[in-house]
């Protein structure tokens, strides 16, 4: 893959960071309203949902602990989704009987989201739901409901705000484009 150009590569911005971050804000307020007097297991899926991960769980007032999780879904630079779902990292503590929720980047097919909460809903949560960014429901091949969500967007392959392309672009603070010869040229 070519050395990528952060701004000359950038066709579009869906949602500019000032957006993201109301959003985080709106999103974290909402969650502390709805688990008040509880406290609430944050499970990220790394690498893509990191940026949301830090900035929403500063944006909640109540007590959290977080998680980290790793999933494959895609290899490499493509832009499609094998359907397969690899654990490349589990949990580290137990999630018996908390309040869970999965905190992810993007919601395309969501095979990715349905491995998960299968899985997840195995280790016998007390509560379990749904926290995602970017939804991209053009694409859904099994339905999931996200209980929170950000943005809706079209059915475009997106990066930046943790987001990458051949695993670039996750540190650019907006949700962009990119040029469709930067695309081709993987
Ligand atoms: P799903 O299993 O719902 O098809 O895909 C979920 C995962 O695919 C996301 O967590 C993300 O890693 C990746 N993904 C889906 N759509 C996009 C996209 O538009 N851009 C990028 N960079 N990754 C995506």
């Amino acid at each position: 893959m070519r050395t990528p150009d952060l701004s000359a590569d950038v066709a579009d911005v869906l949602v500019t960071a000032a957006d993201i971050q109301t959003k985080v804000a709106e999103l974290g307020a909402t969650l502390s309203r709805d688990y008040a007097g509880r406290e609430l297991t944050l499970v990220s899926v790394l690498k893509g949902a990191l940026p949301f991960m830090a900035d929403l769980m500063r944006q909640i007032t109540i007590p959290v602990q977080i998680d980290l999780m790793e999933v494959s879904s895609y290899g490499g630079a493509s832009t499609e989704t094998s359907g397969l779902v690899r654990i490349l990292k589990d949990l580290s503590s137990s999630i018996d009987g908390r309040d869970v929720l999965i905190v992810e980047d993007i919601i395309d097919t969501g095979l990715t989201l349905n491995y998960l909460m299968r899985y997840l809903r195995g280790k016998n949560p007390r509560s379990l739901k749904i926290c995602a960014l970017l939804d991209k429901p053009a694409r859904r091949l099994v339905e999931i409901d996200i209980d929170y969500r950000g943005f809706t967007i079209p059915d475009r392959f997106v990066v930046g705000y943790g987001l990458d392309y051949g695993e670039f672009y996750r540190n650019l603070p907006f949700i962009g484009v990119l040029r469709p010869e930067v695309y081709g040229e993987s």
